[in-house]
């Protein structure tokens, strides 16, 4: 079975990032699965937007120059809906203002706005029926500790906007993702979460959550996981190395492991602008992991050049 595709923030290769224009697109592509990057404003809506900050993604400097915390950043949550919602998205921008990925929308334009939870899943709900072709749904709880220390607890809210929508099921087309580990358990431990949980798993050097990455990838951190996860959500990197003495690509035997357990394995990012070591074409990078590392479901920001290749 082809892995599932997961339009990672939309159909993001071609259009900005988590807006719905994006997410629309990635439909329309044929894309399994439309992710969605969960952060909370100062009254408590839940947005999709991937970072807790404004500025790579928005004219937030231009429009609201004094609100800026000391850090230099613009965070989701010092901005009410309202404010947030006059806002221009844009494609991802470096600090200096260069674009993350010179090759895809143009820079600083686009008449792009973010949205809600609500208004992006009333959005899926209605392409679903008017299509016919169920797209599934992919949150992601960004930084829940962090949100908590700022006063707002994201994982509650956003299972009740889920059921609200008729997401209430075991076997509802629902992955919840969280880089967290704490979050993660405790999604399934404490909140009754009744969906498939994916741990992501990045680096400690990231600083993305006080989640230990190397534990987690360990043979014993795998077996531990698999109580409550479903999936691992890895790195390309985590997955395969490029031998030093003949360049051939070696599985790491994290993807056996989590399978041996029961984890599905569903790495992220797939992109046709950015490939990663040892791979000349997107299509060789997608066939390799589709074919020797055997993983269950892709991120990727080109949903159609994955469904366009012919896998087993
Ligand atoms: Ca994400």
């Amino acid at each position: 079975m082809r892995p599932l595709v997961i339009a990672h923030r939309g159909a993001s290769g071609y259009l900005p990032e988590h807006t719905l224009a994006a997410k629309g697109l990635a439909h329309e592509m044929g894309a399994d699965y439309l992710e969605q990057d969960v952060v909370a404003s100062r009254d408590d809506e839940l947005i999709v937007l991937h970072d807790i900050y404004l500025d790579r993604v928005s004219d937030v400097a231009e429009r609201f120059p004094d609100r800026a915390r000391g850090d230099g950043r613009y965070y989701v949550r010092d901005f009410d809906l309202v404010e947030l919602a006059s806002l221009s998205i844009w494609e991802r921008m470096n600090a200096d203002g260069s674009p993350v990925y010179p090759e895809r929308y143009p820079a600083r334009s686009g008449d792009f706005r973010l949205n809600t939870l609500r208004e992006e899943l009333a959005f899926i709900r209605r392409l679903n029926e008017e299509t016919g072709r169920q797209a599934g749904i992919y949150p992601e709880i960004k930084r829940p500790a962090w949100h908590r220390q700022q006063g707002v607890d994201i994982a509650p809210r956003l299972l009740e906007i889920l059921a609200d929508f008729g997401y209430q099921h075991a076997q509802d087309p629902v992955f919840l993702q969280c880089f967290d580990d704490v979050e993660v358990r405790r999604l399934r431990q404490e909140l009754d979460c009744p969906f498939k949980l994916v741990q992501l798993i990045g680096n400690n050097s990231w600083g993305e959550a006080d989640t230990d990455y190397d534990a987690l990838r360990s043979a014993q951190g795998i077996r531990r996981l698999a109580e409550t996860a479903d999936a691992i959500g890895p790195h390309l990197s985590h997955l395969y190395e490029v031998r030093e003495s003949d360049g051939e690509l070696v599985p790491t035997g994290l993807a056996e492991q989590a399978h041996e357990a029961g984890l599905a394995v569903h790495p992220y990012t797939f992109r046709a602008d950015e490939l990663p070591p040892g791979f000349s074409s997107f299509a060789e990078l997608v066939r390799y992991f589709a074919i020797e590392i055997g993983v269950d479901a892709m991120f990727t920001d080109f949903p159609d050049q994955i469904l366009q290749l012919r896998l087993p």
